[in-house]
């Protein structure tokens, strides 16, 4: 047990992700009375000749530990830049109070709640390489293997974010269904229906929700397209067809990728329309190639059927094929990791995804209140040797990202072969282009690079409300992308 007493409650989830990097508990409430029992953070902050900010930890009531960060009076008058000043401080005692007494370093240090390669690409820009490398270093207390990801990530992604035109947009379509849920799937997907019939008025809600935004499409420069889900292809091969076709119309010559996800929704019908489309790139995931771990986390097919969709895509011509693997899965060793890494590398897939598993709310691991099957150390080392496996085979990280509740709070990170980088995954990460997303839960965002701002609106997640909303929500779409027009 453990609970947070701050006279700054606006920061209390950003103090709750601090103090889960040492406290493995998904609840941590917010009291103002000192428990008697288990663990309490108190964090004080005051305003005197300068700010301070002071954490105490206490241990069955009784004070354990203590530490104070003061900090200069600021002239800054934008009050989003004093909410992150102030933000930071309270982060930066809660982390260190509880590091002081723990005595176990962090890879990440104290970065929660911020995408870490954008976060540096910003300190640079703002300052200069030297003070990202030294804030990152000296302020969060991030370790020299995973500055050293975010410094060779930011480079790959440097000549991308160069070429970013005025009027590019990325397109995401996404298809929230799929044939079965997976012990940790918290993504927004409902499983297949039996007639088929919610899935054709999905499809068909999409199609003139793109249509009502087909005058601002035309506007545009697409860079990329991206079809993702749930499983793109546990759709039927019609309503991917009607999908892809409407894709095709809006640009030839962007980036097209589909997820096709999982090898038990892939055929030769659907993969023949996805290259007819365009796709350059395409995924076939088997999360893990140990056969027993599949069936523990309720994928419901083979590892041979992996390998022989993989082929069977291969034989398609697709320029690049991603294959995600998952870190830290119940019952997987590192050595059982290394194998799936080996086996992904060995079939030449030219983008390797490497997640390390996050127990969300929503999946059935989290409903079940699941705790990580590996150790903070061991998920440290499953990343750390596959990020080795796969730079001596030639593979560069390009892309990554962290969430909440990921084992050893790690990350996930996508390697690609020199040349065979996936520009939306990188977009979709950095902010630097805006997105139109089409689909129930799907983010649209209108990134004002001048204005260093982000615009966004949410599709409706469930897809019965989607689909009867359809105008309201292609209105959401044009007013974000007329705002300020
Ligand atoms: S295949 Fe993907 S979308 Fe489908 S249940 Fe598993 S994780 Fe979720």
């Amino acid at each position: 047990m453990v609970a947070i007493l701050t006279n700054r409650p606006e920061f209390y989830a950003d103090l709750s992700e601090e103090i889960r990097l040492f406290i493995d508990e998904r609840k941590i409430p917010l009291t103002d009375t000192l428990p008697e029992e288990g663990y309490a953070v108190r964090h004080v902050f005051r305003e005197d000749l300068s700010y301070s900010d002071t954490a105490t930890l206490y241990l069955d009531g009784v004070q354990v530990s203590e530490y104070s960060f003061p900090y200069e009076k600021t002239e800054i008058q934008d009050p989003v830049a004093r909410t992150r000043l102030f933000k930071h401080g309270a982060k930066v005692a809660v982390f260190r109070v509880l590091r002081d007494y723990f005595g176990s370093e962090k890879a990440w240090g104290s970065l929660t709640g911020v995408r870490p390669t954008k976060f540096f690409r910003d300190l640079c820009r703002r300052y200069d390489r030297k003070e990202a490398l030294r804030q990152f270093r000296e302020v969060y207390e991030v370790n020299e293997e995973k500055l050293s990801l975010v410094t060779g990530i930011v480079d790959v992604q440097e000549p991308f974010i160069r070429s970013v035109g005025k009027e590019d947009l990325d397109i995401y379509v996404g298809i929230p269904f799929c044939t079965s849920r997976c012990a940790y799937c918290s993504f927004l997907s409902s499983v297949t229906t039996r007639d088929g019939r919610l899935e054709e008025e999905y499809v068909k809600a999409l199609l003139k929700e793109m249509e009502l935004l087909r005058d601002l499409i035309k506007e545009k420069h697409i860079r990329s397209i991206y079809v993702g889900g749930g499983t793109p292809t546990a759709i039927n091969e019609t309503l991917l067809g009607m999908i892809l076709e409407r894709i095709t119309s809006f640009s030839s010559g962007a980036e097209l990728t589909v997820e096709a996800g999982r090898p038990d929704t892939i055929t030769p019908e659907k993969l023949r329309l996805i290259k007819d489309a365009g796709a350059g790139r395409i995924s076939v995931n088997p999360q893990t190639t140990c056969e027993r771990t599949l069936e523990i986390i309720g994928r419901k097919h083979s590892i041979s059927s992996f390998f022989e969709k993989y082929e069977l895509a291969r034989s398609f011509g697709f320029d690049a094929i991603n294959t995600d693997l998952i870190a830290g899965l119940p019952g997987e060793t590192e050595e059982d990791l290394m194998k799936s890494v080996t086996d992904c590398r060995d079939l030449g897939a030219e983008n390797i995804t490497v997640h390390t598993l996050a127990i969300k709310k929503g999946s059935r691991f989290g409903m079940q209140n699941a705790h990580h099957f590996v150790d903070e150390k061991t998920a440290e080392r499953m990343v750390l040797h596959s990020r080795e496996l796969l730079e001596n085979s030639g593979y560069r990280p390009y892309y990554m990202y962290r969430q909440k509740y990921m084992a050893g709070n790690m990350e996930n990170t996508g390697y690609a072969l020199p040349g065979k980088e996936c520009i939306y995954n990188i977009d979709i990460m950095e902010e630097e282009v805006s997105i139109l997303a089409f689909g129930a839960g799907a983010a649209s965002k209108r990134v004002d690079r001048e204005g260093k701002k982000i615009s966004r609106t949410i599709g409706l997640k469930d897809v019965r409300q989607y689909i009867d909303r359809i105008e309201e929500m292609a209105g959401n779409k044009l007013d974000l992308f007329s705002e300020g027009k």
